[in-house]
């Protein structure tokens, strides 16, 4: 059976102290729920505090946003897979955000995932369409070339984020339905043993809908996760909704 996931991303927002205090209040809010993964994504700046927060092999895994594909060398600004792997077990690559505003191809993103994998990280591999569409074919195309050189056998060590970018920030959440029908659609390059989330928009009024699709195995989570309680609350009616205990 595929892991579920909840993933939360809290893009470049919060200051030292709130984020110490809202993985804390996460921390403590998400202790009871069993059977699904929660990662919490934060600034990279912060990684090693909160990781003295929610601690190694805890309840809580952590993840960042974006890494670079060498493990070492004259990048500077850079952040490698390898230093990523002494604190954090998986990395959002290719976000859409990555995409739009530091200009991020498939290639890189491509680089990136065979680089993550090396160093023992999960890529969370981000594709998403721009405008609505009855059945997009572009996440297809950009999961397949994120796959490019990507042995099936470690299909089962990646995870794959929907996220159509008409519904990323907007408040605009994609119908669960057709989230599904997507999904689906996506799985056709083989991926039965890897987790398969959406994202955008997502809050504790729609998770549920969500939850209930079994073509949905997660969530990618940005704008709601910076909220202690909301988020709490949607990994609660996540796992209720999935009948997990
Ligand atoms: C995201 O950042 O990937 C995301 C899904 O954001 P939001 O939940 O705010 O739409």
């Amino acid at each position: 059976m595929r892991r579920p996931i909840l993933i939360a991303n809290w893009k470049m927002y919060t200051r030292a102290s709130d984020a110490q205090i809202l993985a804390t209040t996460v921390r403590n809010g998400v202790a009871p729920i069993e059977g699904v993964e929660i990662v919490l994504c934060p600034p990279v700046i912060w990684l090693s505090e909160i990781l003295s927060v929610v601690g190694r092999g805890g309840r809580i895994e952590l993840g960042v946003q974006n890494m670079f594909f060498e493990p070492e060398g004259a990048y500077t600004g850079e952040i490698s897979p390898l230093m990523v792997r002494d604190l954090a077990k998986y990395a959002i690559i290719g976000h859409s955000e990555r995409r739009e505003f530091f200009g991020e191809k498939d290639f890189d993103v491509n680089e990136k995932v065979i680089s993550a994998l090396k160093a023992g990280l999960v890529p969370v591999i981000c594709i998403g369409e721009k405008k609505r569409e009855k059945l997009p074919h572009e996440p297809l195309r950009q999961l397949k070339e994120a796959l490019m050189h990507v042995p099936k056998k470690s299909f089962g060590d990646i995870v794959v984020a929907y996220e159509p970018i008409w519904a990323i920030g907007t408040g605009e959440n994609a119908d669960p339905e057709y989230v599904a029908k997507v999904i689906h659609y996506l799985r056709e390059v083989g991926l039965n043993e890897t987790p398969v989330l959406y994202g955008g928009s997502v809050n504790s009024k729609n998770v549920a809908d969500y939850g209930k699709r079994p073509e949905i195995d997660g969530l990618l989570v940005g704008g709601a996760s910076l909220r202690a309680g909301e988020f709490i609350n949607i990994c609660k009616s996540w796992s209720k909704s999935k009948s997990l205990k």
